[in-house]
């Protein structure tokens, strides 16, 4: 029997470890249910930012540099809605675009999001599963300093800047996992939760409540990678959103944002002196090398985490 590896994912740190996994696990082993709360329409396109950035790990077309979009892709049709007056500010390359117009080509024809989904890593040759977390639109909304946010508004247009006093999930209480995310909670082995923002990546997930009750019903172990080290994000607002929500910006407000639903927390061996907080708990802390540089770095926090959940 194969295993199944249920892994939450957001973007760019949850790619790392998806991509990870998806080197030692066969294509019938690995799910990878990734957010949609950073969803938005650009341009008329239904565009989802962490799906694609999983989906172009996996199919070997991620821009190296950025983690997100795609490697050598080029921005002049961008150039020519700025020349036509449209706003411009979420970068969407010549390449990635096709994308996001087979999507909404597709949505409009009546495909769930799961749907066109399945066709894009079909066409790419993704074998491993990558599925958005729900079908139903689940939209993150930042309470600022400067009014509400939608997610991309805060995140890339005025770069994580205004301060953060709440996250709300918009339509998650009323949406429900996705058909291979709830088969996937069902059959589960392991859960993992990549290092992902956990308010803005995997927070949206934890909003629908099928999910959180999947995921606290679930008899299989689940490990979580913290995406902070030393109390700072690798990139990205986690630690600074943290300390605005008044949450101890560390894999210690981590490990609380996690409570009930993960069972093991890896941690960077620079953190060794939160693990007693951490076990405190109720979490059993372990501390690996978290930071993933290379592939190899990937493919070997992917096997720790593996052996962890006892496969
Ligand atoms: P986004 O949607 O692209 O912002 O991506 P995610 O939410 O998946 O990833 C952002 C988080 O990934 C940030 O909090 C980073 O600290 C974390 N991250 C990025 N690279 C790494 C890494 O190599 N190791 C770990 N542990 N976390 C990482
Ligand atoms: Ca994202």
């Amino acid at each position: 029997m194969p295993n199944k590896v249920l892994a939450l994912a957001g973007g760019v740190g949850g790619a790392k470890l998806v991509l990870g996994l998806s080197r030692i696990l066969g294509p019938d082993e690995l799910v990878a249910a990734v957010n949609t709360g950073d969803d938005e329409c650009f341009h008329g396109l239904h565009v989802s930012p962490d799906l694609d950035t999983v989906m172009y790990t996996l199919a070997g077309l991620a821009n190296p540099e950025t983690g997100w979009g795609l490697a050598g892709d080029t921005f002049h049709a961008l150039g020519m809605l700025r020349q036509y007056g449209a706003e411009t500010w979420f970068n969407l390359g010549d390449r990635d675009l096709a994308t996001h117009i087979r999507r909404t080509q597709a949505l409009r024809e009546g495909a769930t999001l799961s749907q066109a989904t399945v066709e894009l890593c079909r066409a790419l040759g993704v074998g491993h599963q990558v599925v958005p977390m729900s079908d139903d639109p689940v939209a993150t909304v930042l309470a600022t300093d400067e009014g509400e946010l939608p997610m991309q508004q805060y995140f890339v247009q005025r770069h994580a800047q205004p301060k953060v006093k709440a996250v709300h999930y918009r339509g998650a209480a009323q949406a429900s996992p996705s058909p291979a995310l709830a088969r996937a909670l069902d059959e589960a082995d392991l859960v993992v939760f990549c290092p992902s923002n956990p308010w803005l990546s995997i927070g949206p997930m934890l909003a629908v409540p099928g999910i959180r009750q999947g995921l606290l019903s679930a008899p299989c172990l689940t490990v979580a990678v913290s995406p902070l080290v030393g109390g700072a994000a690798l990139r990205g607002p986690a630690a600074k959103l943290m300390a605005e929500l008044g949450e101890e910006a560390s894999s210690l407000g981590v490990a609380r944002h996690y409570l009930g639903l993960c069972d093991i927390l890896v941690i960077d061996q620079q953190d060794a002196e939160l693990a007693s907080g951490i076990a405190a708990l109720g979490i059993r802390p372990v501390t690996a090398p978290i930071v993933m540089n290379t592939d190899d770095d990937k493919a070997a926090l992917a096997q720790r985490v593996l052996e962890l959940g006892g496969l």
